[in-house]
């Protein structure tokens, strides 16, 4: 993210999108390439004639290492300078998203194969290492909490008794978002990390209904939150960085649902589109300075003090290569185009 994008006064919204490749089962079944990165651009085209743009395009070949590098790195530095910032997964259900932020399971942890998630970590603990190293009179630390939003009931994760009882949002005298009672636990390496995260992730497992099934209806969100002490000065400061792996976003197409599934469309429908609201609020140059719909949908009321501002956000939005998949991908990446 260039620096004057802060001087500036803009708000840095970032766009990328990542196509995956197809799958083994998709390429048996003979599934056609129907979304191609343009050469050289960050554009993809759809079918033969659609272009869209954005700020990053990552094709079938892309390494999670390209894609942390140039996407979500600079994040993880501006984080330890002091500023919030939030990366969030959009897709429909099988794009991509967990694999990318690399929250999911414990098999894809080979190191080259680690997503987001992993890599921030391990970036943030080389950083602050440096830090401490360049001036031992600094310290810091670091806390991660996990909770679920399900039908705009926020879960903690990390909390085994606590994970039935709802949680509540709420807004600290300097604008700080607050979730009132999660659970937040002290890390101290990206290994640590990935243990309390696979903790979380057993405990969506153990719901009524199995995690996949589960977790293309909620949106799951990290929150790696950062306080350095400086005892020359007894300066304290605070940042946040926010994972968040959300609902399929063909939940929020769906219609002819009844009962429980339509309440969850309703939910998911309301939270995504809210989202979208926020972010093309935040990144329209008209706009600026009006009114942005943070307390629209949960999703947002969590992530109010981590998207605009000074906070540096990025959208992934997450797509299948499969010509079976044309119609989500197509309304994915009109999503996605809109959000710059
Ligand atoms: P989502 O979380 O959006 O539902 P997943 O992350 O679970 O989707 O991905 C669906 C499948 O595609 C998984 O088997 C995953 O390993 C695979 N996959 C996703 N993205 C990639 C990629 N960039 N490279 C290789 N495999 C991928
Ligand atoms: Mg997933």
């Amino acid at each position: 993210l260039p620096a004057s994008c802060l001087v500036m006064g803009e708000v840095c919204v970032r766009v990328a999108v990542r196509i995956r490749p197809l799958l083994p089962k998709e390429v048996l079944h003979n599934h056609q390439v129907c979304v191609r990165v343009v050469p050289d651009s960050a554009q993809v085209m759809l079918g033969s004639d659609r272009t869209f743009s954005f700020d990053h395009a990552f094709g079938p070949t892309a390494s999670q290492d390209q894609f942390y590098e140039s996407c979500v790195k600079p994040l993880v530095a501006s984080l330890v300078d002091g500023y919030n910032a939030t990366v969030f997964a959009y897709g429909q259900t099988g794009s991509g998203k967990t694999y990318t932020l690399g929250g999911g399971h414990v098999a894809s942890l080979v190191e080259e194969e680690s997503g987001i998630i992993g890599q921030a970590a391990a970036d943030l603990f080389l950083l602050l290492g440096e830090r401490r190293a360049a001036d031992v009179r600094s310290a810091a630390d670091v806390r991660v909490s996990y909770v679920e939003l399900y039908r705009e009931e926020l879960r903690d994760l990390l909390e085994l008794h606590t994970a039935h009882r709802e949680l509540h949002i709420r807004e600290d005298d300097r604008g700080n978002t607050v979730v009132v009672g999660a659970r937040e636990t002290v890390i101290t390496s990206a290994e640590e990390l990935q243990s309390v995260l696979e903790a979380g992730n057993a405990l969506r497992h153990t719901g009524p209904t199995q995690m996949n099934e589960r977790s293309s209806r909620s949106h799951a969100i990290v929150t790696v939150q950062l306080t350095q002490h400086n005892h020359d000065d007894g300066s304290v400061r605070s940042s946040k960085l926010h994972l968040v792996d959300l609902a399929g976003s063909e939940r929020a197409a769906r219609t002819g649902n009844t009962g429980l599934r339509l309440k969850e469309s309703v939910h998911i429908n309301t939270g995504l589109l809210a989202l979208g609201n926020v972010i093309r609020a935040l990144s329209d140059p008209h706009r600026r300075g009006n009114h942005v719909p943070y307390r629209d949908a949960k999703i947002t009321r969590l992530l109010r003090d981590s998207l605009g501002g000074s906070a540096h956000t990025l959208m992934v939005a997450c797509v299948s290569p499969s010509h079976h998949n044309v119609t989500e991908t197509l309304s994915v990446l009109q999503f996605a185009s809109r959000a710059r």
